[in-house]
């Protein structure tokens, strides 16, 4: 079967005009279809990058992307727009940026239909859904943070995406709000098959998605699942120790490695 998000070597780099950073260097991922992936990683580590590129909105420095089977710089500029357009739901970290200020709430939703028949019954019932049903005709610009954020949740669910990006979609949100939201997307990927990635630092809705991926400095560190962590083996073999261990295995610090039956030993050099 076809990974809904397959990331081969993934390099991105943001050229400014002094210098060039490296957001994430070699980012190997597959996310297969009707998976839910929750995205965590200290703040600068990459993940909005990852979601950028995931969603078709930037195209990697290097490396190969393929969503749903198509590599997404081979695809024309038109290719794009169709496939985010009816395959992609997105929420972006920053609420208002999802949103057509001056168009209302309802508008938002029906707008995101726009490569299908649009679907009045399903725009009432996601605004209700993540509480907005009262403020159908309030403009997006004029909405809270929180109010933008629930908003944009059922923008990015609108057109029933087979895959569905959202960074940080609770950030804003009080726990009950936020449980409707995370609801709302454990529901699309139940009955709708919809894959989802979701970038969180809330354990609550971490803990609701079947697999967590960690970046770490731009890199994938680690993987939990079924309730167990993982560190992940990058290529040419590189490991990311976790944090827990950094005090016992300093950054610079040597280690011998030992061959064990079932795996490595890495063994302080002094010790
Ligand atoms: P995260 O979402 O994990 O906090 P980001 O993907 O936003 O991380 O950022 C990764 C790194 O890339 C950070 O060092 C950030 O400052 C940098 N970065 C992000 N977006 C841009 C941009 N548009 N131009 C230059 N640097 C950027
Ligand atoms: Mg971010």
């Amino acid at each position: 079967m076809t990974a809904a998000v397959r990331c081969d070597g993934i390099v991105q780099i943001y050229k400014t005009s002094e210098l060039e950073l490296v957001a994430l260097r070699d980012v190997d991922l597959v996310v297969e279809r009707g998976e839910t992936v929750a995205l965590l990683g200290p703040s600068g580590a990459g993940k909005s990058t990852l979601m950028w590129l995931m969603a078709g909105l930037l195209r990697p420095s290097a490396g190969r992307l393929r969503i749903n089977g198509a590599e997404v710089s081979r695809l024309s500029p038109a290719a794009l727009d169709r496939m985010r357009a009816t395959d992609i739901g997105v929420v972006l970290q920053n609420p208002g940026r999802n949103l057509i200020p001056y168009a209302s709430a309802a508008q938002n939703v029906a707008f995101a239909q726009r490569a299908a028949r649009p679907d009045r019954r399903r725009v009432g019932e996601l605004l209700d859904r993540v509480g907005l049903d009262g403020m159908r005709r309030r403009r997006a610009g004029e909405m809270s943070g929180g109010e933008q954020q629930r908003l944009a949740v059922a923008v990015a669910l609108a057109n029933s995406p087979r895959l569905l990006l959202a960074d940080e979609p609770t950030s804003q949100l009080d726990d009950a709000s936020g449980r409707a939201v995370i609801e709302l997307i454990g529901q699309a990927a139940a009955d709708g098959g919809t894959t989802v990635v979701v970038v969180t630092h809330d354990q609550s809705v971490s803990r609701a998605l079947g697999r967590t991926v960690t970046i770490r400095d731009g890199r994938v560190g680690a993987e939990g699942r079924g309730g167990e962590d993982f560190v992940v083996i990058g290529r040419e073999g590189a490991v990311q120790l976790p944090p827990e261990f950094h005090e016992l295995l300093p950054p610079g610090s040597m280690a011998r490695v030992e061959a064990l039956p079932d795996g490595v030993a890495l063994r302080r050099a002094d010790s």
